[in-house]
């Protein structure tokens, strides 16, 4: 990553400039980025600024070409990485920046069940708890047992999973940071695991477009209110990727971002791609599985945009 100058506040260095690492592999850079250490490092950069965005993975991220002036935040320090594994009881503690699949593969190892469902979403568990990532082999909630925050007073605070208010892909964290989470896990065959596990990123690799650059679905899965011939019944959550495939958009292209032939529900980003390309190209298909079915989808990416200053 390059800065074009640096700043400090409250003993925390302020890149300048920097690229916001995404997993599209396009759009804007953050004005201002820090990578606080630890709790009071972070409390120091609320103090600069209360409305800082906190950047994971970036792999449900997508950053408007002209950037974001608010200052963002990345959790890499190793207070907020660290993985603590307790066999005997099942508890492990994992920091916000770990990242999932290193989690998941250190609770295989020691033979404890229940995070391998989720082999194969990009992500760190902080982002993974904002967005309760899953599919359907589980979702992230099913073992969380706490979530450690801060407010943006600066304040800790710590979440039942009850209070943590998981729903499909969303969570009640609202403007919490998360700085690690508790999950409860049971006792398992370590090679049964492992199996289940690798079996659960061969159909992920066999249906989706993994090595392409993307955010994974673009969009959430809806309820239909009225029946759909085809495709579900009213009340049922239906696949999006499904209702875009119908509304005939794979292959469609927006400048460099283009609706995956293999899952409707990705966009994928070539090389020369700008944010514009895929907000453009999300806001068509939106267009066109609206005339097709009178189903309105909504967006699971995130996006974030910032009023330029004049
Ligand atoms: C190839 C691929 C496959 C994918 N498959 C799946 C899948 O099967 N299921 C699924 O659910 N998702 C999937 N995704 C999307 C993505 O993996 C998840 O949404 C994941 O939870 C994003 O985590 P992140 O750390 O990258 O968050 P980011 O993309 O960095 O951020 C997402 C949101 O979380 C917030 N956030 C990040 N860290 C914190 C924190 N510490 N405290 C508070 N808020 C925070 C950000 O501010 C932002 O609003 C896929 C993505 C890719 C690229």
């Amino acid at each position: 990553m390059t800065a074009a100058s640096a700043e400090c506040v409250g003993g925390v260095r302020i890149e300048r400039g920097a690229k916001i690492p995404t997993w599209f592999r396009c759009g804007g850079a953050a004005d201002r980025l820090a990578r606080p250490r630890d709790e009071d490092e972070l409390r120091a950069c609320l103090a600069n600024d209360p409305g800082l965005r906190v950047v994971g993975d970036g792999a449900n991220l997508l950053v408007a070409d002209g950037g974001v002036r608010e200052l963002v935040v990345s959790l890499e320090g190793e207070r907020f990485t660290r993985i603590e594994v307790d066999e005997a009881s099942g508890r492990v503690v994992a920091g916000a920046g770990a990242r999932l699949p290193r989690v998941i593969n250190l609770c295989v190892r020691a033979g404890l069940g229940g995070l391998e469902t989720l082999a194969g979403i990009p992500a760190s568990v902080g982002g993974a708890a904002a967005m309760n990532a899953g599919g359907r082999f589980g979702s992230f909630a099913d073992r969380v047992e706490r979530v450690y925050a801060m407010d943006r007073q600066g304040r800790e605070v710590e979440l039942t999973r009850e209070a943590a208010g998981f729903g499909y892909r969303t969570s009640g964290l609202g403007e919490l940071i998360v700085t690690a989470v508790a999950f409860r896990l049971e006792r398992g065959d370590a090679a049964d695991l492992r199996d289940r596990r690798d079996e659960i990123m061969r159909t992920k690799t066999a249906s989706q477009p993994m090595r392409e650059r993307s955010a994974g679905c673009c969009f959430k899965n809806p309820t239909l209110t009225d029946a759909i011939v085809g495709v579900g019944a009213a009340g049922e959550r239906v696949s999006a990727g499904l209702l875009i495939d119908r509304a005939g958009c794979k292959g469609l292209t927006v400048g460099g971002a283009r609706v995956s032939e293999v899952h409707a529900n990705f966009v994928v980003t070539a090389p020369d791609a700008n944010a514009a390309d895929v907000v453009g190209l999300m806001v068509e298909v939106g267009h066109r599985v609206r005339s097709a079915f009178g189903v309105t989808l909504e967006p699971e990416v995130v996006i974030w945009r910032s009023e330029s200053v004049s």
